[in-house]
C-alpha cells in the first residue's frame, strides 16, 4: 500500500504540471491567433498609394496643355481629344483617371475612365494632409496638388492624387478649374503581407518572449504543484498510518487553504479517534477492574462458607448478596448509560414543573435523611414550565439528593432550591458534607470516578454523576459543581431550558 502512494503524489503533480502547461499554450495560441486577425483586418497605410499616384501625374500636365488649347474650351472635338488622351493614359498606366470640374456649386465629373461617373456627375471628395514633395519640384508655378479619398456609388473606397495645373503666363491663377485626378482601390493588408509583417517583425521576439514565459511558468507550474502535491502526499501517507492502528499522527498544516483544512480536519480525527481509542481503553479496564473487586469478595466468602471457616456464615452470606446486588445495579447502571449515549433511550416530552418533581424527589428521601439525622429541606419559587421526560429528571434528582445524603455526615444539612434562572430553571442540591477537593472536581461526572474507592460493599457503582449528565444534555440543559474543598460542603446544580412553543425534543 504504502508503496504506491509516492506514485499518486506524482502522478497528482504531472496532472497539474500539464494542466498548467496546457492552460499556458492555450492562452498564448489565443494570443497569436488574436494578434493575427487585428493586425490583418487593419487598412494599409495610404502613403505608398499616394506616392505611387503622384509620380503617375507627370503626364498629366501634357493632358491639361492640350485642354488649355485657346479655342472654345466646351468645343465637343476637343472635349473628344481629352478624354480619349485620358483614357489612354489610364489604360496604359494601368490608373483610373478622371477630369473633374470644380465649380461654384460644386465638384462634377467631366470624364471617369472607368466610366462610373458620367459627365455632370456630383462627386463627394475628402482630402488628407499629405503632400508629396517630388511632385512639388516639378509642378509649374501656382499648381496645386491635393491627396485623398472618395467612395464609388459600388461602396469601394478609392485613393486619389489630384493636380491642378497652374500656369506662369496668366493673370489668373489657374487657367481654367480642371482638376485631374488619378485614384487606385485603397489597400488592405493582404495575408501574405500580415504573414511577412508578422513573420519579420513580431515573431522573432515573440517567440523569445514565449519561451522566457514557458521556463517562467514551468518553474511556477512546478513550485505550485509541490505545494499542492506535498501536504496531500504527507496526508495520504498518514491516513495509510492511522488505517494501520496508528492513531497519534498529526501532519504538518501548510500548502492551499482547502488542503490546510484537510490537513486540520484530519488532525482533528486522528485525534479524536485516539481520545476514543484511549476512552474505551480506560473504560474497559475500570470495567474489569469495578468486577473483579466484589468478585473476589464474593469467591473468598463463599470460600469460607463451603471450608466451614466462616465465623458467622449469615453474615458471609450477606456480604455476598449485597456485592452480588452491587454488580447487578452496575450491569442496570451501564446498559442504562451505554443507550443514553447512543441516543436510544426514549424521553418522552411532557410539560413539566421542577418546583413540584423536586419538592416529591425531596419527600421521597425524607425518610433516608431522617434515618441519618440530616435536615433535609426544599424551597421554591414558582418557575417556567420545562419539557422533559419526568421519570428520567426525578432520576437525577434522586442521584443528586441521594449523594448529599451519602456524602453528609449525620447532623448536617442538605437544601433543595428550585428557581427561575437564566430563561429557564435552576435546581441546587446543596449539603455541608466532606465536600470534594478541587483536582477531582471536574472528574466526577466521569463514568467509574469515584473520589474514594475503599469504602466496603455500600459504595457506589461511580456511575451515578455520568448518567445524570447524560440525562440532563439530552434535555438541552447542564449539570455543573461548586465545593470549596474537602470538608466544605458541594453544591451540585441542574438548569434546563424553559418551554418554548414547537421546541420539543423528541
Ligand atoms: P457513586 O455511585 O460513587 O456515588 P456518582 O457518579 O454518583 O457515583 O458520584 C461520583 C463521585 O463523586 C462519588 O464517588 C463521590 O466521590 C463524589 N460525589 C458525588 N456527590 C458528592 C457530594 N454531594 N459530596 C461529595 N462528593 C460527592
Amino acid at each position: 500500500m504504502s508503496r504506491r502512494l509516492p506514485r499518486v503524489a506524482f502522478n497528482l503533480r504531472l496532472r497539474l504540471l500539464t494542466s498548467y502547461l496546457l492552460m499556458l499554450t492555450v492562452t498564448l495560441g489565443v494570443i497569436a491567433l488574436a494578434l493575427f486577425v487585428l493586425i490583418g483586418n487593419r487598412a494599409a497605410p495610404p502613403e505608398p498609394t499616394f506616392a505611387r499616384l503622384a509620380a503617375l501625374t507627370q503626364g498629366l500636365n501634357y493632358i491639361d496643355f492640350v485642354a488649355d488649347i485657346p479655342v472654345d474650351r466646351d468645343s465637343p472635338f476637343l472635349q473628344e481629344r481629352v478624354h480619349e488622351l485620358l483614357e489612354v493614359f489610364a489604360r496604359t498606366r494601368n490608373v483610373r483617371a478622371m477630369q473633374i470640374r470644380v465649380t461654384a456649386d460644386g465638384t462634377r465629373v467631366v470624364y471617369d475612365s472607368s466610366g462610373t461617373y458620367s459627365a455632370g456627375d456630383a462627386l463627394q471628395l475628402q482630402r488628407d494632409s499629405y503632400k508629396n514633395r517630388q511632385l512639388a519640384k516639378v509642378l509649374s508655378r501656382g499648381s496645386e496638388q491635393i491627396f485623398g479619398r472618395f467612395r464609388d456609388p459600388g461602396g469601394g473606397e478609392w485613393l486619389y492624387c489630384g493636380v491642378m495645373f497652374g500656369r506662369p503666363g496668366h493673370l489668373d491663377r489657374h487657367a481654367h478649374d480642371d482638376l485631374w485626378l488619378l485614384a487606385e482601390p485603397s489597400p488592405k493588408v493582404s495575408l501574405q503581407e500580415t504573414l511577412a509583417v508578422f513573420g519579420n517583425a513580431l515573431a522573432p521576439p515573440l517567440l523569445q518572449a514565449g519561451v522566457v514565459g514557458i521556463l517562467f511558468a514551468l518553474l511556477l507550474a512546478a513550485l505550485i504543484s509541490r505545494t499542492i502535491a506535498q501536504p496531500l502526499q504527507r496526508l495520504a501517507g498518514a491516513a495509510t498510518d492511522v488505517a494501520g492502528g496508528d492513531y497519534a499522527v498529526i501532519v504538518p498544516v501548510s500548502g492551499p487553504a482547502e488542503v490546510r483544512t484537510l490537513a486540520e480536519s484530519f488532525n482533528r480525527m486522528t485525534t479524536e479517534v485516539l481520545a476514543a481509542n484511549t476512552a474505551q481503553r480506560d473504560f474497559l479496564g475500570n470495567v474489569s477492574h469495578d468486577l473483579k473487586t466484589p468478585l473476589t469478595s464474593i469467591q473468598g466468602y463463599a470460600q469460607a462458607i463451603m471450608d466451614g471457616a466462616a465465623d458467622q456464615p449469615a453474615e458471609a452470606a450477606r456480604i455476598i448478596f449485597e456485592e452480588a446486588s452491587r454488580l447487578n445495579r452496575m450491569v442496570v447502571e451501564l446498559t442504562d448509560l451505554e443507550r443514553l449515549q447512543a441516543g436510544k433511550l426514549s424521553m418522552k416530552s411532557d410539560t413539566l414543573r421542577m418546583e413540584r418533581l423536586s419538592e416529591a424527589v425531596v419527600q421521597r428521601l425524607a425518610v433516608v435523611a431522617e434515618q441519618k439525622d440530616i435536615a433535609l429541606d426544599a424551597s421554591a419559587a414558582p418557575t417556567p414550565a420545562v419539557i422533559g421526560d419526568g421519570d428520567r429528571l426525578a432520576q437525577v434528582l434522586v442521584n443528586l439528593i441521594s449523594n448529599a445524603l451519602k456524602y453528609t455526615p449525620p447532623g448536617g444539612a442538605v437544601h433543595v432550591a428550585t428557581e427561575a434562572a437564566d430563561d429557564g430553571v435552576s435546581v441546587s442540591i446543596r449539603d455541608n458534607g466532606i465536600g470534594i477537593a478541587r483536582d477531582d472536581l471536574a472528574r466526577v461526572f466521569e463514568r467509574f470516578y469515584q473520589v474514594d474507592k475503599a469504602r466496603g460493599p455500600q459504595r457506589g457503582t461511580g456511575l451515578g454523576l455520568a448518567i445524570a449528565r447524560e440525562i440532563v444534555e439530552a434535555h438541552g440543559g447542564r449539570i455543573t459543581v461548586e465545593s470549596r474543598g474537602r470538608g466544605q460542603g458541594a453544591v451540585f446544580r441542574v438548569w434546563l431550558p424553559r418551554a418554548r412553543v414547537g421546541a420539543y425534543r423528541r
